[in-house]
């Protein structure tokens, strides 16, 4: 008989359940309104884990004053059926209150790697992350804890406050999932209109010429960056925030491609702000 998936909101509801999982717990972190891009983190932690714990939980700590909290999509009901669907075990939804009390003071921060690109454009943002993914990790103590390469500098720093915090945990990065068009998929796309939606596209296509240009062995990181500041002012809809070609590690702008590393935008369509990125693999020169 496959059992029931639990729905807890409390932290007591969830250490009692949590006692009674089979080991090892994996651990799937969301802000809900889920598409096929958390679904697929679900079913990898599915695969290789003997008790799946998904949590639904929109973080104001991560959110800027003008940033859209108050917007951000939700579907609980639809969320917890897919989950359901997907053989989750328990499913954990704490309200703003459950996470940061009355007299909340406690902060985690990663240092150099929040400075640039999604940390200069949105401060707070990663500090916010971090300390609710330290509250996650502590709270449901899983083996394993998946995240998405859309998101890929939460990836670095939240893999630094892992091995910092020394936190018994293995950090499991699963890749982008993208619409057939390569859209990346994301909660914000729903405020897309479809004209909007379609030149969204843009982000995809400025990566994939980089990406190219790299592979025909362009190694001049300014070239690229030009190649995608080009390409995303040829689409009327978009508004380039920035462009980036890092050190995959240290996310520093790069003069000259060697190693691994990461070209990443941020770019504004209408009101919503979209963020993408693809990771470059340089072969060592022989
Ligand atoms: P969010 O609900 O936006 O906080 O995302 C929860 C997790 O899903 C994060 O680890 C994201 O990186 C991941 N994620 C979001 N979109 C995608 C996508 N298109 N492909 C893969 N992972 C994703």
């Amino acid at each position: 008989m496959t059992k029931s998936m639990m729905i807890l909101s409390t932290l007591e509801e969830l250490r009692s359940a949590r006692a009674s999982l089979d080991e090892p717990v994996g651990l799937v972190p969301t802000m809900g309104y889920l598409h096929e891009g958390h679904l697929s983190l679900v079913r990898r932690a599915v695969e290789e884990c003997a008790s799946v714990v998904v949590s639904i939980f929109v973080n104001p700590t991560q959110f800027g004053p003008s940033e859209d909290l108050a917007a951000y999509p939700r579907d609980m009901d639809r969320d917890l059926r897919l989950l359901e669907s997907l053989g989750v075990d328990l499913v954990w939804t704490p309200t703003p209150e459950i996470m940061y009390p009355n007299g909340y003071q406690t902060w985690v921060q990663v240092e150099a790697l929040t400075d640039p690109l999604e940390g200069a454009m949105r401060p707070g943002h990663f500090r916010g992350v971090t300390t609710v993914v330290a509250k996650l990790f502590n709270s449901v103590q899983p083996a394993k804890a998946y995240f998405g390469q859309k998101d890929a500098q939460q990836v670095a720093v939240i893999r630094r406050m892992a091995r910092d915090l020394n936190f018994p945990l293995e950090v499991v990065v699963c890749p982008t999932v993208r619409e057939p068009n390569g859209l990346a998929m994301s909660s914000r796309n729903a405020y897309l209109d479809p004209g909007q939606r379609q030149a969204a596209t843009v982000l995809y296509r400025a990566l994939s010429a980089a990406k190219e240009a790299h592979e025909a062995d362009e190694r001049n990181a300014e070239a690229l960056r030009t190649i995608m500041r080009e390409t995303l002012a040829a689409e009327p809809l978009a508004e380039m925030q920035y462009v980036s070609c890092a050190d995959y590690d240290t996310l520093e702008e790069l003069d000259t491609v060697s190693g691994k590393a990461l070209l990443s935008m941020a770019v504004f369509v209408g009101k919503t702000r979209l963020i993408d990125n693809m990771v470059l693999e340089s072969k060592a020169v022989a």
